[in-house]
């Protein structure tokens, strides 16, 4: 069993609206391959664009919502939507959950009930910026680096009582710490080793232990740039990162988030869904099946409230 904390199909099916769902080529990930893999549940994230104009920006994060309940969940009747623990532990053998995440909390704006009403549709994970600021934090790559903000404030209570994760990737420095303060359920859903890449958007040893003295979730993933620093990498880069997080301390912390369809580049060996179950049967070349287990599936669903 796979769960994968992170892909942007929903975003390519909006910004490609001829291509589906089920078969097409160009996507990483799609029905056709899903069903042949062991991938048994795909966090799918909303992630609206910044060309979008800002009173445009809800409205294109509602209409990634709809192609997530139109093509995903329609897609094939063992399609399920999940958004606990108790949900993917019910998912029969022959069933695969789907479970709705946002990259970036900019389509709200300072509005708490737009955030809401995106929870009550079923988000379960929040990545509380992506590169740039909003309303609520700094992301990685505003050079202002501020953490949150009072409205940010406010938000990471919404996601204590409503049980929803909070993602620490593409944050700010400052944020991550004021995250790992306030935070009930904190995760980094695509990120990797800053000591093994110095990619700003990965995570120092720091940050990762403190990660790891929670046993929050960190998902490594496949974007060569964070794995090697430059358009080349090979599943042994993708290896040396899951080392590295478990050497730290991380063995009941770390996890897959791929970023499929979310970036140009691919890993040589991982370049598209259809290679997630070799790269599986390598993994356990290197490391024992009980790491791989909880590597796979059981460190994630260990971070989902119940
Ligand atoms: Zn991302």
């Amino acid at each position: 069993m796979i769960i994968d904390a992170h892909c942007d199909v929903l975003y390519q099916l909006w910004k490609n609206p001829e291509w589906s769902f089920e078969h097409s080529p160009e996507l990483r990930i799609n029905l056709e391959r899903w069903l042949e893999n062991d991938v048994k549940v795909q966090c799918f994230a909303i992630f609206v664009p910044d060309d979008v104009p800002a009173d445009l920006q809800f409205h294109a994060a509602l209409q990634m919502v709809d192609i997530f309940y139109d093509q995903v969940l329609k897609s094939h009747p063992n399609v399920k939507m999940v958004r606990s623990r108790q949900d993917i532990e019910l998912l029969k053998e022959n069933e695969k959950g789907a479970m709705l995440t946002l990259e970036g909390c900019h389509p709200i704006g300072h509005d708490i009930i737009k955030l809401k009403t995106l929870i009550h549709l079923g988000v379960k994970a929040v990545g509380l910026t992506w590169n740039n600021s909003n309303g609520v934090c700094d992301g990685i790559g505003e050079e202002r680096g501020a953490g949150l903000s009072q409205f940010g404030r406010e938000v990471i209570e919404l996601f204590n009582t409503y049980e929803i994760l909070t993602d620490v990737s593409h944050l700010s420095y400052q944020g991550f710490w004021d995250v790992m303060e306030t935070a009930k359920y904190p995760i980094a859903s695509h990120s990797n080793s800053y000591k093994l890449c110095s990619h700003k958007r990965n995570l120092d040893d720091k940050q990762l232990k403190a990660l790891i003295s929670k046993q929050a979730f960190v998902g490594v993933t496949f974007v060569p740039e964070f794995l090697t620093g430059h358009k080349n990498a090979d599943t042994k880069d993708v290896m040396n990162h899951i080392e590295k997080i478990y050497r730290l301390g991380g063995e009941n912390s770390v996890g897959l988030g791929s970023d499929f369809d979310g970036t140009a580049g691919f890993v040589k060996g991982l370049e598209n869904y259809s290679k997630y179950n070799a790269f599986v049967q390598e993994l356990k070349t290197r490391f024992s099946t009980e790491f791989v287990q909880k590597l796979t599936h059981q460190n994630f669903l260990n971070n989902l409230p119940t």
